[in-house]
């Protein structure tokens, strides 16, 4: 817990120092959950944002974008279940007065004892060294066989009662396993209560019921009913898909983890429309897909995992979870649902209006089924970021922070740095930074020693420094040096863009 609480720490003072992340309203002390992107945030989350939405459309030709709005037709969110169902399970600790998501104090509990499994494994690497099988040790340990027996034990307990919605349920598992509050260390618990998540407005200037409206928990629900829109206006054939980034709102309890879980974010979701039956086929189709999104950005392929759902919402009939190993534990990034029919039916019985699709393949009506994908935009760009941050020791003793993004999410590609602000070194430069703009986000600096424009740079993950020196006028060429591996190297100007694409 400490460790992840000097991870937050460190990860938002890094974001706020150098322009990526600030708390909203900090100016009159904050508003807690919820974060404004500064100027290298904005730049970040705009490519990653743009690195989806391309993936998406671009490379999809039957998937077409959307922009709805925040606010719809509260029967929208009576048809789609929220009203009644998106609930959170809300324990309080009576001494700390603390609440608490009593689904998650379990799911702690079972990472800690996973940690435990971890730790076995850390343990036995040393002892025995190149010779260890870790899928050997794993299935003989019979302390690690003790640790997953009580997991599975607590896992299946746990996802029952979620399944049968049994508040009372999930008090006495957590005070039979000896949950304690993190901060009073008490196991002094309250009842377990349903609370629901949905932020609730007022439209006009009359108030009663009949004007509230919501502010949307997730985007997908813009989309499914838009969905006869886009069909017909861009005579799609199924299947086909439907993809939205947009924000949402929801008003989380235990909202202590910095960009991990806001109360108002950015989702990317896309809804993949085919023919009942088929998908099966499909949800396996988008979640090798979305994996392979998320390889394409070069990190590592253990950092990830698929977790498989056995609590199923009320429309799914599969699921499963991209898992991100954060600092702090592998966690949800995103969701990828097989959602049946069920919310172009319920659409259909709420408004009235009939949501069919003739498939002239086949000479049938039906409602079609239906494949999400959803991801947090601020969750990747979490992984991301924390991902990136690497404290290295040079050889000198110094420490240099330095931001291992992917170099195609960075804030600026590159740098353009003339050594000294004269000599004609500056013209050069900003020559340099003009060609380069039409392509690539440039950053022009000539303040402060040169090493520390370098560390500024590493701070904020930008690929390439390129240094305008006193040789430049004479032989035309700049000094590149790389992010990562810090090596240098001497580059005609006429050959920079060449670099910068080859590397
Ligand atoms: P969790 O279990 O973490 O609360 P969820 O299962 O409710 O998430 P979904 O409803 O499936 O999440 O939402 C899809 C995606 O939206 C998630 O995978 C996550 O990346 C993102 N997301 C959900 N809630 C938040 C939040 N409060 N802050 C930031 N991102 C979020």
């Amino acid at each position: 817990m400490a460790n992840t609480e000097d991870f937050f720490k460190k990860i938002t003072s890094h974001a706020k120092e150098y322009g990526f992340i600030y708390q909203s309203s900090e100016l009159y002390d904050g508003l807690s959950a919820v974060y404004d992107y500064g100027p290298n945030g904005v730049e970040l989350k705009n490519n990653i944002k743009n690195y989806w939405w391309k993936a998406m459309t671009q490379m999809h030709e039957n998937i077409v974008g959307l922009d709805s709005a925040v606010f719809m037709h509260p029967k929208i969110w009576k048809a789609s279940g929220h009203v009644d169902a998106f609930n959170d399970p809300l324990i309080d600790n009576k001494d700390s007065k603390k609440r608490y998501r009593a689904d998650v104090l379990i799911e702690d509990y079972l990472a800690k004892i996973e940690e435990k499994i971890n730790k076995e494994i850390v343990k036995a690497k040393k002892r025995f060294g190149d010779n260890f099988n870790q899928e050997q040790f794993l299935a003989t340990s019979d302390r690690v066989k003790g640790y997953q027996a009580q997991i599975e034990n607590v896992h299946s307990r746990f996802a029952e009662l979620m399944n049968n919605n049994d508040l009372k349920g999930l008090r006495d598992l957590i005070i039979e396993l000896e949950i304690a509050c993190p901060i009073s260390g008490t196991r002094n618990w309250t009842d377990v209560r349903q609370f629901n998540l949905m932020f609730a407005t007022k439209m006009g200037s009359v108030s009663d019921d009949s004007d509230t409206i919501y502010l949307r928990p997730e985007t997908a629900q813009g989309i499914f009913v838009n969905y006869l829109n886009v069909q017909k206006t861009n005579r799609m054939k199924i299947p086909f898909g439907i993809a939205q980034i947009g924000k949402a709102f929801r008003n989380e309890i235990v909202a202590r983890q910095f960009i991990f879980r806001m109360r108002e974010f950015e989702q990317m979701e896309m809804e993949f429309f085919c023919r009942p039956g088929t998908e099966m086929q499909w949800f396996e189709y988008w979640k090798q897909e979305r994996l392979n999104w998320h390889l394409a950005l070069g990190i590592p392929k253990e950092k990830y995992r698929y977790h498989d759902h056995e609590k199923l919402a009320h429309y799914a009939n599969a699921a499963t979870d991209i898992e991100f190993e954060f600092p702090f534990g592998f966690k949800e990034l995103e969701g990828i649902h097989s959602r049946t029919d069920f919310d172009l039916k319920r659409h259909q019985e709420f408004s009235g209006k009939k949501i069919q699709y003739f498939d002239s393949e086949i000479n049938e009506s039906y409602t079609p089924y239906c494949v999400e994908t959803s991801i947090g935009l601020d969750r990747t760009f979490l992984a991301v970021f924390s991902y990136a941050y690497n404290e290295e020791t040079l050889e000198d003793g110094s420490v240099r922070t330095v931001m291992k993004l992917p170099k195609m999410l960075a804030p600026y590609r590159c740098a353009v740095l003339p050594l000294v602000g004269k000599d004609g070194l500056p013209e050069i430069a900003h020559g340099i930074v003009n060609d380069l703009r039409l392509s690539y986000r440039v950053h022009y600096e000539e303040k402060d020693t040169i090493g520390k424009r370098y560390r500024r740079h590493d701070a904020i993950g930008t690929p390439f420094c390129i240094t305008v020196d006193n040789e430049t006028p004479q032989d035309n060429c700049v000094t590149i040096r790389e992010r990562d591996t810090m090596q240098q190297e001497r580059v005609a100007i006429e050959n920079i863009r060449e670099y910068i694409a080859k590397h």
